[in-house]
């Protein structure tokens, strides 16, 4: 099976959300097929269809081995181990893990919707993913920047640069992996509006 490049919108709105985003990040790093792995700055949205204080969000892609509903195993697994319960639809929660894209598959099975039903609607999947894939398509919704600029009434903010993630595999002198910038981890260290493109590792 030749990789497919994987599309995760990451969330949460409790305890402490820049840490569950960053530790969240350190897993998905740490699949064992994450490679290729890039992920947006952090974006804070007031609730859509939910509970609580503002959510913070960010995408990831990467390239995954995994066909799709393991990998949809292996982010619940992530959730759950961030303390994520369902007490009700639409909750708050601690981490929410979505499978957003999986290359261009559209995927209807019991678990698993491919695209996200909502994605196309919310401008906190969409700014992310603009972010780290100008040319991003939804398949069957189109450029995602299009469908960006159709959510209106969705205040969102950028907050962060890219989060630092614990290097994967510490080298002698400390390189990280992923987008990282050494020292770039103080939110509004970019001008405001100034995207922070990831890079491949
Ligand atoms: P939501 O993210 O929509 O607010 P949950 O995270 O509680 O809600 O997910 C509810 C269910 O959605 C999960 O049990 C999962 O099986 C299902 N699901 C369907 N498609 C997807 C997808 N693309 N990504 C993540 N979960 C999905
Ligand atoms: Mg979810």
């Amino acid at each position: 099976m030749m990789p497919v490049r994987a599309c995760v919108g990451l969330g949460a709105n409790l305890g402490d959300p820049m840490a569950a985003l960053t530790s969240a990040l350190t897993r998905i790093a740490a699949l064992p097929t994450g490679d290729g792995l890039v992920w947006s700055s952090v974006w804070r949205t007031a609730p859509v269809d939910a509970a609580g204080p503002d959510f913070l969000n960010a995408v990831a892609m990467f390239d995954t081995l995994l066909d799709p509903e393991t990998l949809l195993d292996a982010l619940r697994r992530i959730e759950s181990d961030h303390g994520r319960e369902r007490p009700y639809r639409n909750a708050p929660r601690l981490l929410d893990l979505d499978l957003l894209l999986y290359g261009d598959r559209v995927i209807e099975s019991a678990r698993l919707t491919v695209p996200h039903p909502r994605m196309h609607l919310r401008a906190f999947v969409l700014a992310p993913l603009v972010e780290i894939e100008p040319r991003a398509t939804i398949p069957g919704h189109g450029a995602a920047r299009v469908l960006l600029a159709a959510c209106t009434g969705q205040p969102i903010e950028r907050i962060a640069p890219p989060a630092a993630i614990a290097p994967r595999d510490p080298a002698p002198g400390g390189t990280t992996p992923g987008n990282t910038t050494p020292g770039d981890t103080t939110p509004g260290a970019d001008a405001p509006g100034a995207m922070a493109v990831g890079r491949d590792r």
